[in-house]
């Protein structure tokens, strides 16, 4: 029987259950991760940094440092700056790219920008003394505001960018990390931090015929601006009189399909899932606003956004978006009728609150889309946070240009490409240029994400030692046998939607430590065996992603839930399970208490 509550809020929760459970099921595949090929071999042209204005040129170093920063994103330039506060005065950064900037250099597709609010999302602001000029910041500001925090901190100037690092070696002798990159350079470093990030080795579907397509093709994370004409705002007038496919509608699709759709003779919209779109509403920065805002209004701002998207809100909701109006929506439903939600658990409350939110996506879709089945096909059926939500105002509306067609592959993604076409459900497609906005490899082995292995004590080979007994580190960071290496990654730590709020508190946890460790006359650090071995555990135990939450019947696959596929053995790759608010607090502890739980200093 329907229960009161969903009836008043329109929403049939049993129906929208098996429909959700239907539209997970036809998604599901046996080969899981292992559908995507990697970019390499005969596709390694797919990795070609199309936005390096030209090589540099440089000899081989061979000098010794205080540390090495692998990655220069957020995360890269963060722990940089935090290490040169501590006291280190040589910090090196090396990065892939020409520049600075790490995913904002990668991800200069047309229409980036942020899908956080840029007052939470970039970190430091009130350090480094900039204020975004618009709520949801547009990539080409991000990215100055990347080299920006670099040159405060002054850790610009030494970086190595257009360098790749391909070993990282522990010397006993020495009790120093010897780091070696695709250039030649061997440099010394008593420190190394890993800050490789999550998403940015590109992913293409393993469909036959990808090699032979004899049109042009690219990836989104190399947007090949020779070709299309235009920049990340738009204007891509190299696409006119060209058939252009958009492989992939995840959220960086969203932000590109308006722009090519303004260009491009034809576009053909390849879809597998849809995504979830909301409101934007973007803004100019307030003045006033501005004006008002006094010394720790950032840190107040970013907790206040993260309580909200954990599900523990205070009583005001600083940011007030699509991401917080999740939990809104609970509040109100007790706030509201509190006699009416009697009989159904919180957990319940929040399965409708999330039905409802849903309902919503959806209504927006029909209230956008004119031809009913186009609107139908895009019309997610799944929760909210199984996939990224995506906030754009004008991606529904590209539907109703007459130069745009939505191919729905109904769950089963594109067949195969030919020489002039892609081909899904049977029918082909003749296009010039196909563009794979198909993600990033996410379920890969630390190592082949970051292209190079770590060698520690012992000769211990970091992803030898992961893929025997699982990952295993203290906190996320530190790995027994691999001293003075610090990991910031998303596993064993605590994780956010607000990633760069990940970063910056690891960053503060790795100054925090070398300091203390120039203070107090040590040079080594080191993870105990057993404590990495409870803390893997504890994580394993109390896992959330890929079991409980997204890996349910409600959720499609994705690489949020590792394709759907429940994970073989225990989970240690999860994040702490009982959230970022409780494994920050933890580390705060952990400082604060002076014992040094679970390391060795020397
Ligand atoms: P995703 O992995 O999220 O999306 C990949 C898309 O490709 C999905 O729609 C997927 O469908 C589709 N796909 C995969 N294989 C096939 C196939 N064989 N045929 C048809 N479609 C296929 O990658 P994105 O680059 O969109 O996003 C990655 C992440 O980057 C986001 O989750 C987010 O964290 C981040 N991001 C952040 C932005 C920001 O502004 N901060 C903006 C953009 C991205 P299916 O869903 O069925 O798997």
């Amino acid at each position: 029987m329907t229960h009161r509550l969903d009836a008043l809020h329109g929403v049939d929760t049993d129906a929208l259950r098996a429909k959700y459970a239907l539209e997970r099921d036809k998604r599901l595949r046996s080969d899981g991760n292992e559908q995507y090929v990697e970019v390499s071999g005969d596709l390694s042209t797919f990795e070609v940094d199309h936005y390096a204005a030209q090589t540099i040129e440089r000899d081989a170093l061979n000098d010794k440092v205080d540390a090495v920063v692998v990655g220069g994103g957020f995360g890269g330039i963060m722990a940089a700056a935090r290490l040169r506060q501590a006291g280190l005065r040589d910090v090196r950064i090396i990065e892939k790219g020409s520049r600075l900037g790490g995913t904002w250099y990668w991800n200069q597709y047309p229409g980036a920008q942020c899908d956080i609010e840029s007052y939470v999302y970039l970190p430091l602001l009130e350090e480094v003394g900039i204020l975004p000029s618009e709520r949801y910041a547009r990539a080409p500001e991000i990215l100055e505001y990347a080299q920006a925090m670099a040159s405060h901190f002054r850790v610009a100037e030494s970086a190595l960018t257009q360098t790749v690092v391909t070993e990282v070696t522990w010397n006993e002798s020495d009790e120093y990390w010897t780091v070696r990159t695709n250039r030649d350079d061997s440099l010394r470093a008593r420190f190394v931090v890993m800050c490789t990030g999550p998403l940015h080795r590109p992913k293409l579907p393993g469909v036959k015929g990808i090699e032979g397509f004899a049109g042009h093709s690219f990836h989104t994370s190399r947007w090949d601006y020779d070709y299309t004409g235009g920049n990340s705002l738009g204007g891509l007038s190299g696409l006119e009189g060209k058939k252009v496919a958009i492989i992939g509608t995840g959220a960086t699709a969203i932000q590109i399909v308006p722009h090519v759709a303004a260009s491009a003779e034809h576009l053909y919209v390849f879809q597998r899932t849809p995504s979830s779109v909301d409101l934007r509403n973007n803004a100019p920065t307030n003045r006033e606003w501005a004006r008002s805002l006094q010394p720790g209004w950032q840190r107040e701002r970013i907790q206040n956004f993260n309580a909200h998207i954990s599900g523990q809100p205070g009583p005001v909701n600083l940011v007030n978006d699509g991401w917080t109006d999740l939990m809104d929506k609970v509040i109100a439903i007790f706030r509201d009728d509190p006699k009416t939600a009697e009989g159904k658990s919180l957990e319940q409350i929040v399965e409708l609150a999330n039905l409802v939110k849903m309902q919503e996506i959806r209504h927006r879709v029909d209230n956008t889309v004119l031809n009913p089945s186009v609107a139908e096909s895009l019309k997610p059926y799944y929760g909210l946070f199984c996939k990224r939500p995506t906030f754009n105002d004008e991606y529904l509306d590209t539907f109703n240009r007459a130069n745009v067609t939505l191919v729905d592959t109904d769950g089963q993604g594109v067949d195969r490409i030919s020489e002039g076409a892609v081909v899904a459900q049977g029918v082909s497609y003749d296009v010039d240029c196909i563009i794979y906005a198909t993600g990033f490899e996410v379920g890969t082995t630390y190592e082949r994400r970051s292209g190079f292995d770590v060698i520690g004590r012992d000769a211990q080979s970091l992803g030898a030692k992961w893929d025997e007994v699982g990952i295993r580190t203290l906190h996320g960071m530190h790995s027994h046998q691999f001293p003075n290496l610090f990991v910031i990654s998303q596993f064993q730590g605590g994780w956010t939607a607000n990633y760069t709020q990940l970063l910056e508190e690891a960053a503060n946890h790795v100054g925090f430590i070398v300091k203390h460790m120039l203070s107090s006359g040590h040079s080594i650090i080191e993870a105990d065996r057993n404590a990495e071995h409870e803390w893997a555990e504890l994580i394993a135990a109390n896992a959330v992603n890929g079991t409980g939450g997204i890996g349910g019947t409600n959720c499609t696959p994705g690489y949020y839930n590792n394709e759907g596929r429940p994970l073989d053995g225990p989970a240690y790759g999860a994040p702490y399970g009982f959230g970022s608010i409780a494994f920050f607090a933890l580390m705060q502890q952990w400082r604060q208490s002076g014992e040094f739980d679970g390391v060795t200093f020397r």
